[in-house]
Formats: structure tokens, sequence, C-alpha cells
């Protein structure tokens, strides 16, 4: 009741009612309309398949798990492959324990976001061997006991494989409610963000959460989308706030029932940018601006030799176990101070120089091109060359692990899409 009043989050301030679910009878009507919608037009996704049928609980909770964190910014359809060859070559936790990293990251790469697969071996580990092969079954303990399970994936896996009425908020989650309630304030903020997670743990069906949880997210992401919401299709388009302001303007102004005063709610859009009619629906959910990637430039070097058949071989070596791209195998690569743009060319040269024990000849390293790779937080410039070798090179294996592998070696391993980018930079 007291998350139906809308209490914790802002005490000292009554919210209106059109920013919560106060009334038992439309959250009722909602789970319903949103469930039924679900039955008829949910997508037929493996995992969903296996944490309906799967008797075995840590089974459905291990399917789960990897399709959640496989989820984490990643689209649905890319997804589905790497999901059903995980599965495959790793059926159970115990499976995944006893494979080796380097395996881990042959078969994630491509799909971004290295850690998550090293993470998601890791929580293999600790429940094989610290929690006698049994997955932790409530949100809390899903939580707490695993590496890289988060709030929303343990709700997730709780709720989906094991049917703990917990809600979960994701990006697709967020959009949906603060649409249904005009919720306009900064979505990214800890503030409106506890106040999602309230609103769907007040929302969740309690008999059929796990299913209810799937239906507001798969909402988000096939009818309510960020541009150009199907709000004429849409399942609990009655129950929308937004869609109602779009139709019928801003309420009358009725003190403490629909108004939100003047410029002072803490989920209304701030009064500096207030409703944009021209936007509809999509005025929600709205978020501060993003800070711009940080720009980087890297050189990096294929290094050719022939091998002993006369085929092509090239070096690559492993970057460090932790960081951006951990435990990955790259090109040799430097990453260069912004300024240094005239003596790149010296600069790798010098670096490569040291690393082989050899002289390396600026001009001898042939300028490839430029390849641009954007990571979630960085724009990555790499600024590639190209250096064949006579004979072997004996490298100090205590710098970085390295080795030399033929073209189809080189596509086979777990190597970053930069760098499988850095292998098609233009001649
Ligand atoms: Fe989203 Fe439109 Fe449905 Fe509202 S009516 S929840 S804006 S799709």
């Amino acid at each position: 009741a007291a998350l139906l009043a809308g209490a914790p989050a802002f005490a000292h301030a009554p919210l209106p009612a059109r920013h919560l679910f106060s009334d038992p009878a439309e959250v009722e009507a909602l789970r319903r309309n949103l469930l039924s919608w679900y039955d008829r037009c949910k997508r037929d996704l493996p995992w969903r398949a296996l944490a309906a049928t799967e008797p075995d609980a840590d089974r459905r909770g291990y399917a789960v798990l990897v399709s959640e964190i496989m989820l984490q910014q990643t689209q649905v359809a890319t997804v589905i492959d790497y999901y059903n060859r995980w599965m495959q070559k790793w059926p159970t936790l115990q499976a995944l324990a006893q494979a080796s990293l380097e395996e881990v990251n042959e078969l994630w790469a491509g799909l971004g976001y290295y850690s998550r697969g090293k993470r998601l071996q890791e929580a293999a580990r600790k429940v094989v061997s610290e929690l006698a092969g049994r997955m932790p079954r409530t949100a809390e303990d899903l939580q707490k006991l695993l590496p890289g399970v988060g709030r929303y994936t343990a709700g997730a896996i709780a709720s989906i494989s094991y049917g703990q009425a917990t809600g979960v908020v994701d990006g697709n989650v967020i959009r949906v409610l603060c649409r249904l309630r005009c919720i306009g304030a900064d979505s990214s903020s800890l503030a409106v963000v506890d106040r999602l997670w309230d609103m769907a743990n007040v929302l969740v069906d309690r008999s059929r959460p796990g299913d209810f949880n799937q239906a507001l997210m798969e909402l988000g992401a096939t009818v309510c989308v960020p541009k150009g919401p199907l709000c004429g299709e849409c399942p609990i388009k009655q129950h929308c706030q937004a869609r109602c302001r779009k139709l019928f303007g801003n309420p009358p102004p009725v003190p403490d029932v629909e108004d939100c005063g003047v410029g002072d709610c803490p989920l209304c859009p701030p009064a500096t940018e207030p409703w944009d009619s021209s936007l509809g629906v999509t005025n929600f959910p709205r978020k501060a601006a993003k800070k711009p990637p940080r720009a980087m430039r890297t050189a990096t070097c294929v290094l050719e030799r022939r091998g002993c058949q006369g085929t092509p071989e090239y070096l690559i070596v492993q970057r460090p176990s932790s960081g951006l791209l951990a435990g990955l195998w790259e090109f040799p690569s430097l990453p260069l101070a912004q300024d240094l743009q005239e003596k790149e060319r010296e600069v790798l040269a010098d670096h490569l120089q040291a690393w082989m024990g050899r002289p390396v000849a600026a001009k001898g390293l042939r300028f490839i091109g430029e390849v641009i790779h954007i990571f979630s937080h960085i724009h990555q410039t790499y600024v590639v060359y190209s250096l064949p070798l006579d004979g072997d090179v004996t490298l100090d294996p205590a710098l970085s692990p390295y080795r030399w592998v033929t073209e189809d070696e080189f596509r086979a391993s777990a190597v970053s899409t930069a760098m499988k980018k850095v292998w098609g930079a233009p001649e």
C-alpha cells in the first residue's frame, strides 16, 4: 500500500495521481491486458522456450542468466545465434565452469563488451565451487552472490526462472513507464530510477511475474519503441497518460489531482523544457545530455612474415586481463597522445624496436589507413601500418603473450570487432 501511495522516494512531497498507479482496479486491468497481448504476440525466443519447459531449476536459471547477460547492450536478433552456440557448447553451469577463458572469448568475439563473457564464467565457477552447483533462487541472493549480476539481471532471473514476484527496470521498461505516467524528469537520475523500480514492483503480476516482466520489455521493444511508437496497437493504451495528454491536451489544473504545480514536481519535465506538442508521447522519457565520447588515437602495426610453407603469418598479442577488451588478441598497438600526429610513425617504430629488440626504421612502416571504431564511451581511431619481416623475431614473453597466426587462425581467434575492422583496413 505504501508503494501504491508513492511514499518511499518522495515522502516529503505527495505525488500527483498522474504519476502513480494508485488504483488497484487499474493495476489489475493493466496486467490482464498486457498479459493477454503477450500470450498472443510474443516473439519465439530460444531462452523463453527453455525457461518455460526445462524442469531442472538450475538449468532454467542458467539459461536466463546467459541470455540476460548477452542481451545487455546487444540486440535480440544478434544474440540468438550466440546464445544457441553457447548453450550447445556449455549446456550447464558445470560445463561452463570448466571452459577456459580463451574459449569463452573466442565464442564471445563480435558480441562486444567482452568482460560480460568473463563475468558469466566467473558466476558459473562460483555456483559450482561455492554454492554446490545450486543457483541462488531470489533476486536478493542472485545480486548478492553472483559476480556481474546487477539488480535488473537478478530480478529477471528470479521472476522468469523461479516465479518470484519482483519487478525489473531496463531501458525498455523505463520508456514504457515514463510514458504511461508522464515522467519527464531525467530518467537516468537515481531519484527517478528508484521511483520506476517502486512502480515496477507494484505492477508486476503476482501469479505470472516472469511473463509480465517479459511482456513489459517486449512492449517497449516492439510497440512502445523510442521513435514512432505504435500507440494505436498498444494493448495498454487506455492506461497511458502520455497518450491521453497527446489526444486531449493538458488536463485542467485541479490541485492535488492531476496538476503538478508549477515547476516543482520531481517527476515532471523541467520548467525550462516543457511539453512539446510536436513530439507527442515521445516527450517521454527524457535524459540529461550525455557526455560526448572521449577521442583516442592508437597506432597499430600488422607485422607479417612468411611461415614454413610460405604462407603469410601475422603477429598478434594478448591484451591485459582487465580493462577494455580484456584478454583479447590484437595487432601490436600503442595508444598515442593527441598532439603527436606528425610523429606517429617514429613513435610506433621506437616502440616496436624496444619491444622486438632489433632495429625498426620508421620509413619501413607502410601506412595502410585509419579505422574508426566507437566503443560506448570512446571514439577510437586506429592508425594502421604494416611491416614485413625477414625471418623470425623473438619477443620477451614476460611483456605480453604473443603468437603468429595465419589469416584463418586470425579470424577464429578471440579478437575484437575493432581488430577485424583493422584487418580490413583499405590498402
Ligand atoms: Fe507507449 Fe503509446 Fe502504449 Fe503509451 S499508448 S504505452 S506511448 S505505445
